[in-house]
């Protein structure tokens, strides 16, 4: 648990496969996309939620201008208050999850989630680990820029 003073790669969309039509959607906020992760083995994503149709233009295509990376199916919503972001590995093949607290502490495990709420006692009634989930999430390799460079941190948007 460190103080967030370390500038770190934001989050910067959110998109969801539709599985009928494999069209990937852009999902308008986090809220809608958490609520969607969360279900989203017994409640397949289709256009329909988005009052969309399959037919619909407008989906997005993974490429190059942007790092994608695919976040876990059933991870819990991340609990009012606290963020949720991620660290790019040096090798580019997995963003490491970490949350900011309220109070602008970096939790990177289950064990410093456990280790703040013993020092914020006051979260236990609303807050508990399991509400976090630290599972890296996958980059999808052909969205890693050919120039890459992870130390200049060129067109690094995740
Ligand atoms: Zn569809």
């Amino acid at each position: 648990m460190v103080k967030n003073e370390n500038l770190r790669e934001r989050f910067y969309g959110y998109t969801v496969q539709c599985v009928e039509c494999l069209k990937w959607r852009p999902i308008p906020t986090i809220k809608e996309f958490e609520e969607i992760r969360a279900n989203v083995s017994e409640d397949p994503f289709t256009c329909k939620k988005l009052k969309l149709t399959c037919d619909d233009p407008g989906d997005m295509k993974p490429d190059s201008s942007i790092i994608w990376a695919f976040d876990e199916a059933g991870a819990p919503k991340t609990p009012p208050g606290f963020d949720r972001d991620g660290i790019l590995r040096k090798d580019c093949s997995q963003l490491d999850v970490f949350y900011v607290t309220p109070e602008g502490m970096e939790l990177r495990n289950s064990a410093e989630v456990a280790m703040f709420l013993e020092e914020y006692p006051e979260y236990k009634e609303s807050v508990s680990v399991a509400d976090f989930s630290f599972t890296p999430l996958k980059v999808m390799a052909e969205t890693i820029p050919e120039d890459y460079d992870y130390l200049r941190r060129v067109c690094v948007k995740t």
